[in-house]
């Protein structure tokens, strides 16, 4: 029989990131043995990528700002599909989850009266994202991991070992839960580099595994991002709600094509960066949608003044919000209009001396120089959409993180958690969601611990079965090239579940995910099981499979546009679909979609906001129940 090594733990985190620090330094403060398990290096994570801040009303910037006011501004963003209460406890803990990361030690950049400072961002209604630089998430991991570390060496003095309470397992992926009835039992994975099999036994999991866009040609995520956390959640027998929603950022290099979907960031058309399709013409002024005609130019002159004299001008169309300059985009690929690599031209050379721009953009400098050979002083970015976020995740209960459906003992937090954006995520939200829903799902799956009466037990047999799947690509002599199958995925989805959705387009999609699901079977990985990244990619493609058949499933059933999720055959926001969350489930290996209503918001909550604004959003039939709840 092949070796397994074994673990005990009373709580495993799977993920480094920041949801699975924070969860995992919670969970040891309440006494729990705790794992922390990483597909990739300790400490790379999307995590560490983010740059713009965490947001949180603490009011520093501007004393106007509180949690109600974040509250409004969430519920707006996710175009009001959001699990309220998730947003109510996002915008309440907040700060909170702030201040405590200094008391971690933390340096954040400050007021000028040396408060921590807050930027302004898109969607926000005052500053309101604390920051470091550009680098905010890289001091957030830092400063967790600082946390962990002084956590370990409480425990050497304690227990003479520093890995007594808190143990990590960098470079391991779990590829399997493991279930005793309908509770956790453990995890099973392997050791990238070793190949060797590794079981951890543990009554609780927290799932924080991010995202999914590694399923998608074009994205900004890490070969990390395969949906695993999603897939592991369904297959336990958990849910997940708004797979449909995906966002997708304007700007993500295109060529060449080891760099695609690399990030391009909004600076530079802050900066006064502007965007031209292959004939040359500065085509967004052609999709300014009518709710913003108001606010941007109609006239390059009007446009090109803003930079200097903003109050006398109104904003450039390519500042238009991120999910209409990807639609914009995109368009004029698709209308042929495109360059030769896919995508169109950001243009600052023409805009900025060379100097200027090497010093304002120093790091899209070098990443075009370095990645593309491209003088960005001299010539034009060539861009596109790329996949950055999954709104969609595990449907969890919203106080405890505990995962929904019929699974005990598997909470959620982070990217692979759903609801608490709705339909779409506002900027410097997702740092807050990790602090806040990490610390409570590390709190209630303690919880959880202490409560149970036994300890649920791994059955062998289920261990065995784990191991046999696992090995079964490296057992077959002939089958296909697990890359094949991947770029075979990541087309179909990229092209047919992409940024704008049609009916025949997304069954198209179902046909071919069923028929790359049948491939599967037969993907072969060839050499053996040290560290084998073909072998790696095999085992994840069951993941991304089942998790874009969620996604395509909810797409085509969805028939409305709203936040991440355009269907160019509905074009328009439904009142009556927002009362609708979509559930994926697995029956055996049938992917199922339930319609679920969406938990009715409490009273005080939605006296929060004008009525003139709810009727943009609610049903008639809601208004009425709002207008006899404020009677
Ligand atoms: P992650 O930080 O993504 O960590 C996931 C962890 O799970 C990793 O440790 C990974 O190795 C591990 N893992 C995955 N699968 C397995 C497995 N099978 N077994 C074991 N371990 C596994 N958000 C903002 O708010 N502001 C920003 O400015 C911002 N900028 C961004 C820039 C880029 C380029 C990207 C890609 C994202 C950005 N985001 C930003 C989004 C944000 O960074 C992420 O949504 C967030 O960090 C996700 O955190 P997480 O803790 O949920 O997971």
């Amino acid at each position: 029989t092949t070796r397994i090594e074994r673990h005990h733990f009373d709580v495993v985190v799977i993920g480094a990131g920041g949801a699975g620090l924070r969860a995992a330094i919670e969970a040891r403060q309440a006494g729990k043995r705790t794992a922390i398990i990483s597909k990739s290096l300790f400490g790379k994570a999307h995590t560490v990528m983010a740059e713009g801040g965490a947001a949180a009303a603490m009011g520093n910037v501007n004393s106007n700002d509180n949690w109600m006011v974040h509250f409004r501004d969430t519920m707006r963003g996710g175009k009001f599909l959001n699990n309220f209460r998730m947003a109510e406890l996002h915008a309440k803990e907040a700060p909170e989850r702030i201040w405590e990361l200094e008391t971690y030690g933390a340096l954040f950049d400050r007021t000028k009266d040396g408060r921590i400072s807050q930027r302004n961002f898109g969607g926000h209604e005052y500053p309101r994202l604390a920051h470091v630089g550009d680098r905010t998430g890289l001091e957030l991991i830092r400063t967790l991991q600082q946390k962990i570390v002084s956590l370990q060496q409480e425990d050497k003095k304690e227990f003479g070992n520093y890995d007594a309470r808190i143990r990590v397992f960098a470079e391991t992926t779990i590829t399997e839960l493991l279930l005793d009835g309908d509770r956790v039992a453990g995890a099973f994975g392997y050791y990238r580099e070793s190949g060797e099999f590794v079981l951890f036994e543990a009554p609780a999991i927290v799932l924080a595994t991010g995202g999914v866009g590694k399923s998608y040609k074009v994205t900004s995520n890490s070969w990390e991002y395969t949906g695993d956390g999603h897939a592991l959640a369904l297959r336990a027998g958990a849910t997940l709600i708004n797979m449909e929603f995906l966002q997708f950022h304007p700007t993500g290099m295109v060529w060449p094509p080891s760099v695609k979907g690399i990030l391009v960031t909004e600076s530079v058309r802050g900066d006064g960066g502007i965007l031209k399709n292959s004939e040359g013409k500065r085509f967004m002024f052609d999709y300014v949608p009518d709710v913003f005609r108001k606010q941007y130019a109609e006239t390059e002159e009007e446009a090109d003044r803003w930079y200097t004299d903003p109050d006398n001008n109104r904003r450039p169309p390519e500042l238009l919000p991120r999910d209409e300059v990807a639609r914009a985009i995109n368009s004029e690929v698709k209308a042929g209009r495109g360059t030769p690599a896919g995508g169109v031209y950001l243009d600052i050379a023409s805009r900025l001396p060379a100097e200027e721009i090497r010093r304002r953009l120093p790091s899209m400098y070098h990443q075009f120089k370095e990645l593309a050979d491209v003088d960005i002083t001299k010539q034009p970015m060539d861009v596109g959409p790329t996949c950055h976020y999954v709104m969609g995740g595990v449907e969890v209960e919203p106080d405890t993180a505990a995962a929904a459906g019929t699974v005990q003992g598997l909470f959620a937090a982070g990217e692979v958690s759903g609801g608490m954006h709705g339909s779409n995520r506002l900027g410097g939200n997702s740092l807050s969601d990790l602090l806040v829903f990490g610390k409570r799902a590390g709190e209630f799956a303690a919880a959880y611990v202490d409560g149970l009466a036994r300890r649920p037990k791994v059955h062998e047999s289920a261990a065995a079965d784990a191991v046999e799947y696992a090995l079964a690509p490296l057992a077959r002599t002939e089958g296909e090239n697990p890359y094949h199958l991947q770029q075979d995925l990541q087309a179909v989805m990229g092209d047919l579940v992409g940024i704008i959705r049609r009916k025949g387009e997304l069954e198209e999609a179902l046909v071919k995910l069923a028929e790359l699901r049948r491939r599967l079977h037969d993907v072969r990985a060839t050499g053996g099981r040290r560290y084998n990244p073909g072998w790696h990619l095999a085992l994840d493609l069951r993941n991304m499979l089942v998790v874009s058949e969620c996604t395509a499933l909810a797409a085509l059933e969805r028939e409305e546009s709203r936040g991440g999720h355009t269907r160019e055959d509905f074009p328009g926001m439904d009142a009556r679909w927002r009362t609708v969350n979509l559930v994926c489930s697995l029956d055996g290996d049938k992917v199922r979609l339930e319609h679920q209503p969406l938990p009715t918001m409490r009273t005080d909550l939605v006296q929060l906001f004008d009525r003139a604004e709810l009727a943009k959003y609610l049903t008639d039939e809601e208004l009425v129940a709002f207008d006899g709840g404020k009677a």
